[in-house]
């Protein structure tokens, strides 16, 4: 944002500041117009941030030119926008391949985009016209990129006369992700009128804690203001609902929530209660107290109720990952553990994408061997990142997925924020393991203290390949695992509710723990080697695919289940604001038995936005395993709905959550692909047609012209006879264009 006369001129960045926090739109608006406030300057991780991506930006430059591609590059120092626009104008005349660094500018909104890049539909320039690429990191797209791409691409169609169809994010592992802009652009129109209507409204804001502070300018400006003010926000794991609650009734600060006493309407007692406790407990810490805890209550599945007996071969993991390596990096996996009777640490490190995924591969078979020998022994980590990494890591290099999948059906690993959080309210001002520390250890020594200066370092050690600095990551990565060692032993000493009965986690297959992996490993070494004809017949690329989709439906279950067992996990009040779920149920009658074998209850919900619909089979929490039941109607104006379950399963608790439900069965599509892969295998000729997409070889048509077979809604029509080549195992057609669907074999 700039003051250019009694203009202000915006840009991409400013929208996508105002998307993500109004409240710093306002604060740039003052520094510009009175100049009172100083915002922060960029530490070592901004300054990363904004070199990596100039690398990537200019890597991809470089490759254009390597292809032969055709470049004008506008300059940007030292002169104007308005020149530089100037410039881009006559670029785009002259219609070379690539633009780069177009400078773009409409009323108040201008800006340069990373590329522009030339494509064939006519326009006011010629027989040409342009389209947006911008350059991003990440290897996922954020919703508020499409915001600048819209932006551009609107600001080009003023140049060109003709709006582009589409735009493009170069993503960070190399991919590209194109945006369709007739499906976003209106979107995105909408966002820049409501910030114009915010410039000229100038309506009061605040602070808020949102996902955006953690790379805000502001965010020292705005801690001071919490601090200063007493502010909710600085109750720890308190949420935006939950705030804005408390100051419904008049409690705007933690010191009047340390005292209330009042209930407050739409909240659980429970939270209420925590939220209360949090506040004491934190107010006492900041008046100087020392560090201070309470207990929850207990409960099966929370808290304590998930935190296992100790055993000597119980291993302490933590995982330093590299946001900045082009598509991302998990370069160490770090485990303490004890050997011998001594305790000893172990780092798995990859350097390259290879790498990664070898390393990932080390560490699960170090952790399958020792867990075999430690059959009651389990893996502690703190928070949901190393399970989140474990899982798209061994599905990217497609290497021991049996084996977590196995781990985690064992429940072998337990993330200590879940029992921290669920079981006992502490006074510190959050839950990091690094505020938890104040409780049971030193402070910490070394140069690398945060996670966000270990990812400086590693890429410092990519530039110069200093050995100290991977030693430092390294000092640090052991200190997170003897801190996570330490942090079980201090919560199974000192906080654990005493008398309390250790939980069973888990299921151990029949033939004992961790007994199937090699199993499902086997399965796909046996069907890699039948497919060994397909290989020498029809090549490499098909016989993979087919391997592949062998797995594909299992690998596709798998978030699903994952999505339910997280969820089991977590605290009940965190599911309020989940779409998935609903939370808070109380029964509101007895069971009513409905048929011989089934038995229906009603109960009540607290108002919030579900996307569970009648005649779903949702899980229940609180459940070990997860459970469905039948949610037979869902009534949103009385807040109430009647599950229905079979007699069999037992009663229904009469306080519950829902939960998404279990993946869809899809055992006949597994069987049809197996069944198809098997004609194949044997080459019996009887699915030439897939065969044909397989190997990307045109399809053949049963005489001159393709036949009718039946029409989009699958109506038969007159000549409705299956090809008997394929037996109608496979037809394809584009339901709707011609109004039927064709035979293709
Ligand atoms: S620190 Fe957070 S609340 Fe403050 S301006 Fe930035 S994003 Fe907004």
């Amino acid at each position: 944002m700039r003051l250019i006369g009694d203009l202000l001129r915006l840009s991409a960045s400013d929208l996508m500041r105002f998307k993500g926090c109004r409240h710093a739109t306002a604060l740039d608006l003052r520094l510009i117009e009175v100049g009172d406030l100083k915002p922060d300057e960029d530490g070592p991780e901004a300054e990363l941030l904004q070199k990596q991506g100039d690398d990537h930006e200019l890597a991809f430059l470089d490759r254009l030119k390597a292809d032969g591609h055709s470049v004008i590059e506008i300059p940007k120092d030292k002169i104007s926008l308005e020149e530089s626009v100037r410039l881009t104008l006559e670029a785009m005349r002259t219609g070379p391949d690539i633009i780069y660094q177009g400078a773009l500018l409409d009323g108040a909104w201008g800006g340069y985009s990373d590329f522009l890049e030339r494509v064939e539909r006519p326009s006011d320039l010629g027989a040409w016209s342009y389209e947006v690429v911008d350059t991003k990191l990440k290897r996922k797209p954020d919703p508020k990129h499409v915001l600048q791409l819209c932006l551009y691409s609107d600001l080009i169609e003023k140049v060109q006369g003709v709006a582009p169809e589409a735009a493009h994010l170069q993503l960070g592992d190399g991919s590209r992700f194109t945006v369709r802009l007739s499906e976003v652009s209106a979107y995105a129109r909408h966002a820049r009128r409501m910030l114009e209507v915010f410039l000229m409204e100038r309506p009061e804001t605040r602070s808020e804690p949102v996902s955006a502070c953690t790379l805000c300018r502001w965010s020292s400006h705005c801690a001071e203001q919490w601090e200063a003010d007493d502010s909710l926000a600085l109750v720890a794991g308190i949420s935006r609902s939950q705030r804005q609650r408390l100051e419904a009734v008049g409690i705007t600060t933690m010191a009047a929530l340390a005292v209330s006493k009042d209930r407050v309407p739409k909240m659980a007692a429970e939270t209420q209660r925590k939220l209360v406790s949090q506040a004491q407990l934190q107010s006492a810490r900041r008046a100087g107290g020392p560090p201070a805890f309470e207990l929850r209550n207990t409960e099966p599945g929370k808290g304590f109720g998930l935190l296992p007996a100790p055993d000597d071969g119980d291993v302490f993991y933590d995982i330093e990952g590299d946001p900045y390596f082009p598509g991302g990096l998990e370069y160490l996996h770090g485990v303490w553990y004890r050997e011998k009777n001594e305790w000893a640490f172990r780092a798995f490190w990859a350097h390259t994408r290879e790498d990664e995924g070898r390393s990932v591969a080390d560490l699960l078979t170090f952790l399958v061997e020792h867990m075999r020998r430690h059959p009651n022994a389990h893996v502690y980590h703190y928070a949901n990142y190393e399970i989140a990494a474990l899982r798209r890591l061994t599905a990217q290099h497609r290497t021991c997925e049996a084996a977590v999948d196995q781990l985690q059906r064992e429940r072998r690993f337990v993330d200590l924020f879940k029992v921290v959080s669920g079981g006992m309210i502490a006074s510190e001002k959050g839950y990091s393991i690094k505020d938890l520390e104040a409780f049971y250890m030193k402070k910490r020594a070394g140069d690398v203290a945060t996670a966000g200066s270990s990812v400086v370092f590693y890429e410092e050690w990519r530039h110069t390949g200093e050995q100290r600095l991977l030693d430092e990551i390294h000092d640090y990565n052991r200190t997170d695992c003897i801190s996570t060692q330490l942090l079980r032993d201090w919560l199974v000493r000192d906080v654990r509710p005493t008398g309390m009965a250790w939980p069973v986690l888990g299921e151990v297959p029949e033939g004992g723990s961790l007994s199937n992996i090699e199993a499902e490993d086997e399965e796909i070494r046996v069907l890699r080697a039948k497919l060994q004809p397909v290989r020498e017949r029809l090549g490499d690329q098909v016989a993979d695919l087919l391997l592949d989709l062998s797995q594909f439906h299992k690998r596709e279950d798998k978030p699903a289940y994952w999505a339910i067992f997280d969820r089991l996990a977590q605290e009940s009040e965190e599911l309020l604001d989940d779409l998935e779920c609903i939370q808070g149920l109380e029964a509101v009658s007895e069971p009513v038995q409905v048929t011989k074998q089934s038995f229906e209850r009603t109960y009540r919900f607290p108002q919030q936005e579900t996307k569970l619909r009648a005649g779903k089979s949702p899980c229940l929490k609180p459940a070990a395993m997860p459970e469905d039941v039948n949610l037979r109607s869902i009534d949103h104006d009385t807040n109430t709905l009647v599950l229905r379950r079979s007699t069999a399963k037992g009663p229904l608790p009469d306080r519950l959550d829902l939960l998404p439900p279990r993946p869809l069965r899809n055992n006949v599509l597994k069987d049809a692909i197996a069944a198809v892969t098997e004609e194949i295998i044997a080459n019996t000729g009887r699915v030439p047609a897939i065969e044909d997409i397989l190997t990307r070889s045109r399809p053949r048509f049963r005489g001159r012209f393709a036949v009718p077979w039946c029409d989009f809604r699958g109506r038969p029509v007159r000549r409705n006879k299956p090809c008997n080549r394929c037996n109608g195992r496979f037809y394809a057609g584009n339901p709707g264009t011609a109004g039927e669907r064709q035979n293709v074999c």
